[in-house]
């Protein structure tokens, strides 16, 4: 039986490789300039042991949310920091830092962004789901239709229970561009039983570029699209986005900016006008 270590000489040097296989990697980086400030200040043995304790639990909170980060699949950059809430105004700041807050995953509810295309879905519902991984939430992003093909590959291999099962450890699943996914029968149908089986326990965040009225293109028929609309609605916040389309919008004020920039000469205010013609016929087009 080992001696305890009070009534033999301690080996010091054995400590990194203690620390390691205690798994205890802070400790192992922070522990030598520490203890040279305890002993500085003649700290007492309990006040270093908690300081390098409280070290080790901060560290692996922040690692654990790298980890999630990562394993969250959310697109980099998309977060609330870089959110320019005033392009939104149909859906006020103080709304999506509520749901940022993240109450409404606690009890399985969803969230629906429905609005066209580059109108922000995907931007506030990566950031919301970027701020509630940063609170400690598990978040999964995914496009519908990757995510409806890993789901019928599963089913094929008569792994469907399995691979739906594995989604359970996420408090939230982001399904981006729901009326994408095909109709076919056999997706579609993935597609419910994901909506069923999280109905009530796990939240789904989805964006739609279509109205629910829309929506029978994505399920097998009607019936089934009734049944899944249902589900989803029943607990949720739906946004309404139908704004104009912010890169279409920065693109228009970068223009205009450059060409406030530059005043025109003579010369140039033929290319002006030509310039805001062509603006025009673009902004137009994209209309
Ligand atoms: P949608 O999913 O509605 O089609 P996106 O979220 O993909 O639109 O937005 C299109 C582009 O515009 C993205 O690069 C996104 O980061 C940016 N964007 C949209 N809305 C905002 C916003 N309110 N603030 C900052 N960037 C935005
Ligand atoms: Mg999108």
């Amino acid at each position: 039986m080992t001696r305890p270590a009070a009534s033999r000489a301690v080996d010091v040097h054995a400590l990194p490789a203690m620390l390691t296989a205690l798994r205890l990697p802070s400790f192992h980086r922070h522990w030598s300039a520490l203890a040279e400030r305890a002993d500085t200040q003649e700290w007492p043995a309990a006040r270093f042991l908690a300081a390098l304790a409280e070290i080790e639990l901060a560290e692996r909170d922040a690692r654990r949310i790298q980890r999630h980060l990562q394993q969250s699949e959310l697109p980099g950059g998309k977060t609330l920091a870089t959110f320019d809430f005033k392009a939104l105004p149909s859906v006020p700041r103080p709304r999506i830092e509520a749901l940022a807050a993240g109450d409404w995953v606690e009890t399985g509810a969803n969230l629906i962004a429905i609005g066209n295309s580059g109108a922000g879905k995907t931007h506030l519902l990566c950031a919301i789901g970027h701020a509630l991984v940063e609170a400690g939430k598990r978040v999964l992003y995914t496009r519908t239709t990757d995510l409806m093909q890993k789901l019928q590959a599963a089913r094929r291999d008569l792994a469907l229970e399995a691979a739906l099962a594995k989604l359970d450890k996420f408090d939230l699943v982001i399904l981006d561009d729901i009326t994408y996914a095909q109709k076919d029968q056999a997706e579609s149908s993935v597609l419910f039983e994901l909506i069923a089986r999280r109905y009530e326990t796990r939240s789904l965040a989805i964006t739609a570029n279509q109205p629910f009225s829309a929506w029978d293109r994505v399920f097998p028929d009607q019936a089934v699209t009734v049944a899944a609309i249902d589900r989803l609605v029943h607990h949720s916040t739906i946004l309404e986005m139908n704004v104009d389309s912010y890169r279409r919008r920065t693109a228009l004020n970068r223009r205009t900016t450059e060409a406030v920039a530059e005043p025109a000469t003579d010369n140039q205010n033929t290319q002006s006008d030509e310039n805001q013609t062509a603006r025009k016929e673009e902004s137009d087009k994209l209309s």
